[in-house]
């Protein structure tokens, strides 16, 4: 760990890097929801995975007729080329479409999409460590 790579997991989450599969993710964490009132919700992050709309409903029912989870937040990321103007799925150090290094990636934080450069090393190691769960939908 470099120094200042801290983040705390907060709230009824399970730590960002938790060996879970989404559905069992949204069902532990869904347990405590009744007892938060109305501000409770499990992140689940896809990175670079894009679900069928119809894998997507069929776990967005699941969760909700299973569970006890109040509210999912589904976050992508994504990689902006300033060369060519490609944005693509996922985060990556060059551009996958023209291989330049002039890219930004962009993530959610705190219930909010933003540029990462601009993130703190808490944030980024967070990042980091995030279970991406990129088959939980197969
Ligand atoms: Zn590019």
């Amino acid at each position: 760990m470099i120094k200042g790579e801290i983040y705390y997991t907060n709230s009824t989450h399970l730590s960002v890097s938790a060996p879970v599969l989404a559905f069992d993710r949204a069902a532990r964490e869904g347990r405590f929801h009744p007892f938060i009132g109305s501000n409770a919700v499990t992140h689940l992050w896809l990175g670079d995975h894009r679900p069928t709309v119809e894998k997507l409903a069929d776990f967005i029912i699941r969760v909700f007729h299973e569970t006890r989870n109040h509210q999912i937040i589904l976050s992508p990321e994504f990689t902006n080329c300033s060369a060519c103007g490609t944005t693509s799925d996922g985060l990556y150090g060059n551009c996958p479409s023209c291989g330049s290094p002039s890219v930004e990636g962009i993530a959610r934080i705190t219930q909010y999409f933003s540029r990462i450069a601009g993130w703190n090393k808490g944030k980024l190691a967070e990042l980091k460590d995030r279970n991406r769960q990129a088959s939980f939908f197969s």
